[in-house]
């Protein structure tokens, strides 16, 4: 069989703010099955839609032209909507769900309830404990939401991380039923992914995230928070406002201490008591939102001489483990052949839509010192400006991660698509020193 790759195409569709990639490699003769291409694709969703943009449907339907109607794999880097929702989204869902996939790629943090005492996976005490306090925090979110409705700062930073949402359950189902019958794998930093079958000529190398093991770190928000909570819901004296759910209870709470004449002091107490706790709450929230980026799977994929890094959202504690190997630092020794395979990417997937905690500078300082002579590293971004300013985050992009990655090589963002244009394209010979070259997808006109 002659599997060998002979181009690599990187699509990255204009989801707005999220990210939706197809990876497809073309074989020099037809694989065993007839085909001649092979498809990955690397995440489907948005919380914000691009303005003029294409819908998730009529992103769904690209895809299965794209793919011809069969994809071989697909990567859920981490259960955020704005990586999975089209997975949820009843058309986009549809359209995908034809093109039967051969195998999921997750980490092992989004390992269903049922299966984490599977023996295979090895997760400890403390790994399946991590995994229930996730579990819990789309309950906590929602509880938020409802208390926070009279609150404009608040209910701005509830709704935030509503939409952002850990909970996506029509996402995960098809997820999980295209991962039944042994298709599902998921993973741990150190794996490497047999894709012989469905990527000949492929390699799959994972490097995030990490397990609790290796970086601790990886659940520093969630230890706190997991206290946070406890006192949260056992706070007796406020027990009415803390009944998830019942978006009046807190109204009529106050209502009933401040009546009759209005009584100043119960209500202002309770005001302030409530609103502290709302605010406690939400900082854990946001704390695990964090937690949840970090569980993105980190793959990096060498096809010939390709080699193309895809972090998710990854932040810096999950890079951690990398970074340790890549350098020798903290009692591990060096990983020459990690430092010289990341040396060689040639195609960056920008993480976290380009926020300023989600590329290690180390990373960039490592390409800079350590790449061959007139190497560039191409730059995916799939952003929407100005969307996440009013966040703790700053700007994203952030301006100085974006400066920096230019001196690498060109960046090219999907938010600078034209109106119309729904894709770009970054294709490169498998084999060579090319680099990737850009095409934007042609004008589709507005949905
Ligand atoms: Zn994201």
């Amino acid at each position: 069989m002659n599997a060998q790759p002979s181009r690599v195409r990187l699509r990255a569709y204009k989801v707005g703010f999220g990210d939706c990639l197809l990876l497809t490699v073309s074989y020099k003769s037809a694989l065993p099955d007839g085909r001649r291409e092979r498809h990955l694709l690397i995440d489907c969703g948005t919380i914000a839609r691009a303005v003029d943009g294409p819908r998730l449907t009529d992103i769904a339907e690209q895809i299965a032209k794209h793919s011809d109607g069969q994809l071989d794999a697909v990567v859920a880097t981490h259960r955020h909507r704005d990586h999975i929702s089209g997975f949820g989204n009843k058309g986009a869902a549809q359209a995908l769900d034809q093109l039967n996939p051969r195998m999921v790629i997750r980490p092992w943090t989004d390992v269903p309830e049922t299966e984490r005492t599977d023996p295979r996976l090895g997760l400890d005490d403390d790994q399946r404990h991590f995994l229930s306090v996730l579990d819990q925090v789309p309950a906590l979110a929602e509880h938020l939401n409802a208390l926070a409705f009279d609150n404009a700062g608040q209910a701005t930073r509830a709704g935030r991380l509503a939409e952002l949402g850990f909970k996506n359950p029509e996402a995960i189902a098809l997820l999980e039923s295209w991962g039944s019958r042994g298709r599902a794998h998921y993973v741990t930093a150190g794996d490497t992914l047999d894709v012989a079958e469905q990527l000949p000529g492929v390699s799959l190398q994972v490097l995030g995230p990490p397990t609790l093991k290796d970086v601790g770190d990886l659940t520093h928000y969630a230890k706190d928070s997991e206290d946070y909570w406890l006192g949260l819901a056992g706070e007796r004296a406020l027990a009415p406002l803390v009944q998830p759910g019942n978006a009046a209870a807190p109204a009529r709470a106050r209502r009933v201490l401040a009546e009759p004449g209005g009584v100043g002091a119960a209500e202002w107490l309770l005001r302030n008591l409530s609103e502290r706790r709302i605010s406690q709450g939400l900082e854990i929230v946001e704390a695990l939102d964090d937690v949840l980026n970090n569980t993105s799977v980190i793959l990096l994929v060498t096809i010939g001489s390709r080699r193309l890094l895809l972090p998710g959202d990854a932040q810096i504690e999950n890079w951690s483990l990398t970074r340790d190997k890549v350098e020798g630092r903290n009692g591990r020794k060096q990983d020459r052949k990690l430092a010289t395979a990341l040396s060689k990417v040639d195609l960056y997937k920008v993480g976290h839509h380009g926020s300023r905690n989600a590329t290690p500078k180390w990373l960039t300082k490592h390409w800079a010192a350590t790449a061959p002579p007139g190497h560039t590293v191409v730059s995916v971004l799939s952003t929407k400006t100005h969307f996440f300013e009013k966040s703790q985050e700053g700007a994203v992009p952030k301006p100085e991660l974006i400066a920096g990655l230019g001196e690498l090589g060109p960046l090219h963002s999907t938010d600078d698509l034209a109106p119309g244009v729904w894709w770009m394209d970054l294709e490169a010979p498998a084999r060579g020193n090319a680099t990737f070259t850009f095409t934007a997808g042609p004008d589709m006109g507005t949905p």
